[in-house]
């Protein structure tokens, strides 16, 4: 993971390379750590989900059930030091507790290389103002130093938290902490990059045959022997291309949260790694589009009430107090198990704004109310929030009171709810990724979970007991995907079963998406939202071209030529047959761009596919054309 340009550490692109396309063969690590919280879960040598019971897991007995494997091959391929062992049971709490592992590792594995070609960005971790920050190093590196001198031990450990990549697992949690070769960690930052990478975990085959071969390569140095002792072992990583790449063209990928604003970004890269992002995106000025977006405020009279030096001052005051605010809103619902009030704080935060008065602390002055861009990355957190908190309260009553009506058609509303939200995010996000293409795997994941809570919405027992109502309702198997404005089935089939997803298609697969699914939303957005105020004021949860066209200043501004009847809308076959509708187009996209992201093996793609199969979508004649 280098920064600094120039010096050959950079990766281009040795030919001509589509989107979507594998750059790399799967790279095993240098060194890696599991996090000490998945010590109980996960294998400690492939990262991969233990099986169950825990008991029966190839643990060393040495040990006392510090750590696990998952196969007889992990647990003779990962052999732990005595050091390593150490670290395990008294430095736990050590804030770098999985990088002074994985440094030690590093050392006890490269003897005669303690730098293998990475940069340690040892001077500048060391000597900077921080010195909290240099201090937990130094105190880290002694941890180490049993096992070398002090100077090895403090460069490590600055390798690995220059170069140590999280493994995320494909739920996206954080597993561990790896370190790659040259392959992979010389290989830019960018925030608009045009590959990404994904993850490995499994126990290492009983032999490893490298299908694709490295197809990029430094400008001018040579890289230095990678290729160990066939060291197999750990998560892999496998780097692909999300844009097209020409060929000399360098290779980026991004360590952060690309829908982030370019301040947050930027402070995180900061904080991290101790650079400065110069990329495409970072320098444009002005702002790119998204970038903009991304941190839009819009206040009734702010224009009116100050000069430009004030408003900024006023402005970064009032996106602390509302990202204290949100964050404290998702405490309620992550930390303190009530996502009744988060919803309800978000949402009065969405629709009414922050107030001057509350900003500050009961003195009531006449300043404008702070509302935010509805693509603001904290509305979209929000959305986020939202859609998970509605799903959970609409499961917990269904758990709770299942045989009563009143219940079940309140979980009913409330999945509705959950579904919009999802909807909206989606959608959002889509509108930036039109400018932004490097969004490409957060919008595919935003895609799948809302064509999932779609079919949820649609599969939930609580329809069925309209029937004693005598409304029209029917029983899932009736439910059919037919689709004759669209090829997304059968260009899902031919992904899954044929060829990779073609570059080609790209264009024409979005457009007849979008085309189906604004037809089919128009349809059911009135249905999902009567539920709430918020939502109520998006005619459209998908097109967002009127936001950047006139300007507008507020939510509540927009509301009243927007606004759709919030009655009226009962729960009828047609009804559920659109969501349905609705749902399969959603995750049939949102499986396409996962192919281009992770590749058509990828578990997202499966998990679609088992989505499908589990609706009869696919079942049909999925086999035959294997
Ligand atoms: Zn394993
Ligand atoms: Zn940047
Ligand atoms: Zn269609």
């Amino acid at each position: 993971m280098e920064m600094e340009k120039g010096m050959g550490m950079e990766m281009r692109a040795r030919e001509d390379i589509e989107i979507g396309e594998d750059i790399t063969p799967p790279i095993p690590p240098l060194s890696y750590a599991l996090h000490h919280s998945f010590l109980h879960s996960h294998c400690y040598s492939c990262f991969a989900p233990l099986p169950l019971p825990l008991n029966s897991n190839y643990n060393n007995t040495k040990n006392h059930h510090h750590y696990y494997y998952c196969s007889p091959a992990c647990s003779t391929t990962r052999v732990v030091s005595t050091e390593e062992l150490h670290i395990l049971q008294s430095h736990h709490h050590h804030p770098f507790s999985s990088d002074l592992r994985a440094a030690l590792r590093f050392l006890q594995s490269h003897p005669d290389d303690r730098i293998a070609g990475l940069l340690t960005n040892c001077h500048k971790l060391l000597l900077q103002e921080d010195d909290e920050f240099a201090a937990t190093i130094r105190e880290g590196a002694k941890a180490i130093a049993t096992a070398t001198d002090m100077a090895s031990a403090s460069a490590a450990l600055c390798l690995v938290l220059t170069n140590g990549v999280e493994v995320q697992d494909y739920d996206g949690r954080n597993l561990g902490i790896a370190v790659y070769p040259q392959n992979f960690s010389w290989i830019n930052h960018s925030c608009s990059p045009n590959a990404s990478y994904h993850f490995f975990l499994s126990p290492p085959p009983p032999c490893c045959p490298n299908s694709t071969k490295l197809r990029i390569l430094p400008q001018h140095i040579v890289l230095t022997k990678g290729d160990e002792v066939c060291q197999d072992n750990g998560p892999k990583i496998v780097v692909r291309s999300i844009k097209r790449i020409k060929q000399g063209e360098q290779v980026t990928v991004t360590y952060t949260n690309l829908l982030q604003p370019k301040q947050m970004r930027q402070s995180e890269l900061w904080s991290r790694y101790r650079f400065i992002c110069c990329c495409e995106r970072c320098s444009a000025s002005p702002p790119t589009n998204v970038d903009h977006t991304l941190q839009e405020i819009s206040s009734a009279s702010l224009d009116a009430s100050s000069v430009s030096s004030d408003q900024n001052v006023y402005r970064d005051y009032a996106i602390r107090r509302l990202t204290d605010y949100i964050d404290d809103a998702i405490l309620q619902y992550l930390s303190f198990g009530d996502p009744e009030l988060c919803c309800e704080k978000l949402e009065n935060l969405l629709t009414q704004g922050l107030l001057y008065e509350q900003l500050e602390g009961g003195e009531v002055k006449s300043q404008p109310t702070i509302k935010l861009h509805p693509l603001h990355f904290l509305c979209l957190n929000a959305y986020t929030t939202l859609a998970s908190a509605y799903k959970v309260r609409a499961s917990d009553l269904l758990g709770l009171y299942s045989e009563m009506d009143e219940h079940l058609l309140e979980a009913l509303d409330l999945s509705r709810t959950s579904a919009a939200y999802s909807l909206l995010l989606a959608g959002a996000t889509h509108h930036l990724f039109c400018f932004e293409s490097s969004l490409i795997a957060t919008v595919a994941n935003f895609w799948i979970s809302a064509g999932d809570s779609l079919l949820t919405l649609s599969r939930s027992p609580a329809w069925s007991e309209f029937a004693r109502w005598d409304l029209p309702i029917a029983n899932p198997p009736l439910l059919k995907h037919i689709c004759s404005k669209c090829s997304l089935m059968d260009n899902f089939k031919a992904i899954l079963f044929h060829r990779e997803a073609q570059n080609a298609d790209f264009e024409d697969i979005s457009s007849e998406f979008l085309d189906c699914v604004t037809i089919i939303t128009q349809k059911v957005w009135s249905f999902l939202i009567p539920g709430c105020c918020y939502l109520r004021a998006f005619k459209d949860p998908i097109d967002f071209s009127w936001l950047g066209t006139s300007k507008y200043s507020s939510l509540r501004d927009v509301r009243p030529h927007l606004c759709c009847t919030a009655e009226g809308h009962g729960y009828t076959l047609q009804e559920r047959m659109h969501i349905f509708q609705l749902g399969v187009h959603c995750l049939l996209y949102g499986g396409y761009l996962a192919s281009i992201c992770y590749g058509r093996h990828s578990y997202l793609t499966s998990q679609v596919q088992n989505i499908l199969d589990c609706e009869e979508c696919l079942i049909n004649d999925s086999h035959e054309s294997d």
